[in-house]
């Protein structure tokens, strides 16, 4: 079998062991394979052993890679977990079914606009990023903003917002922040948490993360 396939059962393997496990708290969150950097003839093995949830972390790179992939294969579910440009968004909107990088006006008022005029017949769902290790330099919206942001795009804007996404300071143990993305995501009646990766997944499981995004667990290391 080849390395990816294997690795992806792995991975499915942890997590419903993990889901068992910490039962308590644990969302039975669902796998995103990140393949951000992989071609189109890797994706296809995982696709083809059944997966069908992805994430790539930019906008025109995935629009090359997936036209084609949604085309021979149906239902796919795909995450945009980068950065998005408001002059990317009409390409988003486009190729990706989860936007999960939303953090500023501008971005709301642009997707509304694409909503309004073109995408009506499609479904997505949208998430906040949250900066929640308030760092400098990171995006997402500070927490201390983030009840006005949401109640702004919610009932100012009308687009619903169906969860919370995040990415933990590098070099901390990311439980604590894992915790405070659940809370805030029930805090504002939000299913959806966006959160773990290859490294650090199982702590996001246990904190109730809805999503799991794993890159380099399924397809080895980016070069
Ligand atoms: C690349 C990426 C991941 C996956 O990272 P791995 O460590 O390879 O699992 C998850 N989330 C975001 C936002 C990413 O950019």
């Amino acid at each position: 079998m080849l390395d990816v396939v294997k690795n992806y059962r792995d991975i499915i393997s942890q997590i419903s062991k993990l889901h068992k496990e910490f039962s308590q708290t644990s969302k039975n969150p669902k796998l995103i394979a990140v393949s951000k950097t992989f071609p189109e003839e890797i994706i296809k093995k995982v696709i083809e052993d059944g997966h069908k949830i992805f994430g790539e972390n930019k906008v025109q790179e995935a629009f090359s890679k997936w036209k084609s992939l949604k085309n021979n294969y149906d239902n796919l579910e795909l995450h945009l977990i980068g950065p998005l440009q408001s002059n990317k968004v009409k390409t988003a909107l486009e190729i990706f079914d989860v936007i999960q990088t939303i953090d500023r006006e501008k971005i709301v008022l642009k997707i509304k606009d694409l909503l309004n005029s073109e995408y009506h017949d499609r479904t997505y769902k949208f998430f906040v990023q949250v900066n929640i290790g308030d760092e400098e330099q990171k995006s997402g919206v500070k927490i201390s903003d983030l009840t006005d942001f949401i109640e702004w795009t919610i009932k100012d804007q009308k687009l619903k917002v169906d969860g919370l996404m995040c990415i933990p300071p590098y070099d901390e143990d990311p439980s604590l922040y894992f915790n405070l993305l659940r809370q805030l995501c029930d805090q504002h009646n939000l299913q959806h948490a966006s959160m773990g990766m290859t490294n650090d997944f199982e702590k996001a499981l246990k904190f109730g993360a809805t999503y799991l995004r794993v890159g380099s667990g399924i397809f080895g290391k980016r070069s």
